[in-house]
């Protein structure tokens, strides 16, 4: 493959997943747009498990094992 430069439509969960895993395991650049100007305020607790897991420890993401700590109040500033 000759192109290196992705372009990934949506910053959940799985773009800034796919953006880590072409970069890491390809070598790929990935330029990351999503749509909504602010992250949304409103859900419930991230269902972690399975798979999931799996993946978030090979991206050195895991949480430590213990007591869960106490929620943090999330933040963002748009660029527009
Ligand atoms: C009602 C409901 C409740 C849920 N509750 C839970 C829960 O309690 N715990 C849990 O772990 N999971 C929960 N889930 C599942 C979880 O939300 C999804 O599994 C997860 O969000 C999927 O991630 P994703 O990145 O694939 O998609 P999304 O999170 O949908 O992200 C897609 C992103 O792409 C953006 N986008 C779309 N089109 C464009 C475009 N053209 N250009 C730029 N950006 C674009 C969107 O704005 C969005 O930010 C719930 C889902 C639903 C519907």
């Amino acid at each position: 493959m000759t192109h290196r430069n992705v372009l990934i439509a949506g910053a959940g969960i799985a773009g800034p997943a796919l953006a880590h895993w072409l970069g890491r395991r390809h070598g790929m650049q990935a330029t990351l747009v999503e749509r909504a100007p602010a992250p949304r305020e409103g859900g419930q607790t991230v269902d972690l498990r399975g798979a999931g897991r799996d993946v978030a420890r090979k991206m050195g993401l895991d949480a430590p094992s213990g007591p869960t700590p106490p929620a943090k109040k999330v933040s963002a500033s748009s660029t527009q």
